[in-house]
């Protein structure tokens, strides 16, 4: 069993950077799960299956086959042998893996990959069901969140530094929306572990919110 680190909270808590960082300097594995969903999202999108039509994305799931693999430390995904890593980062594909991870056969695709990485591997794995779902047992759990304010902020300053026109006001009702839909779900809802640490990064730097989850790492 490889030592294994937890790392939930919404969307935009910076829980990515943060884990990256911790994984550098304790020398975890990092795992992404959210580019897992947003994995098969693309199959979904190309497809042009329905995220709605829940037979149908459980129907698509079966000719999807998701992989993971590193190049020179970071993560990749592959999409039935493709590598779509450079694919994922759109607003479609967060939104089409927001909703399609809500559905039961989407989730039992990657529990496996996502134990299995775990069980091998020392990890910092992130994502929003990793403590309370996927590895209840890790090492130590951490819950990262943040703002609405300062998510929508933070993500705001990020899309207009890759010049991309948008408005506070539809980042952060899309913000919300994602919260809702993540908390609110039947299936391994985002929520806090009981054992997990609070880490609210609101007033907080990033290397502040290193030193602190590091802190509780051996
Ligand atoms: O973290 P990221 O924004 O990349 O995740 C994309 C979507 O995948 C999230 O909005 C969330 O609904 C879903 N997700 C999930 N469980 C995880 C990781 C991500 O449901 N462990």
């Amino acid at each position: 069993m490889g030592y294994n680190v937890a790392i939930d909270g919404p969307a935009g808590a910076g829980k990515s950077t943060i884990a990256k960082l911790v994984a550098k300097e304790k020398g975890y594995i990092y795992v992404d799960t959210g580019a897992m969903y947003r994995g098969l999202a693309i199959h979904f999108l190309k497809k042009g299956v329905d995220p709605e039509d829940k037979n149908a994305v459980a129907e698509a799931c079966k000719d999807a086959e998701v992989t993971i693999g590193y190049e020179n430390g970071v993560q990749q995904i592959y999409l039935n042998g493709e590598n779509v890593t450079g694919m994922l980062r759109t607003e479609e594909v967060g939104n089409m893996a927001s909703k399609t991870s809500a559905i039961p056969e989407v989730r039992e695709k990657l529990l496996d990959l996502q134990r299995s990485l775990a069980e091998e591997k020392d990890v910092i794995m992130d994502g929003r069901d990793i403590g309370t779902n996927i590895l209840p047992d890790a090492d130590v759990k951490i819950y990262l969140t943040a703002s609405v304010e300062t998510r929508a902020k933070r993500r705001y300053d990020e899309l207009k530094e890759k010049g991309v026109d948008c408005s506070m006001e539809e980042i952060s009702k899309d913000i919300r929306e994602r919260d809702e839909r993540d908390m609110t779900r039947e299936i391994a809802p985002l929520r806090k572990a009981e054992d997990a640490v609070l880490v609210d990064s609101s007033d907080m730097t990033i290397p502040e919110v290193v030193d602190e989850i590091c802190s509780h790492c051996r």
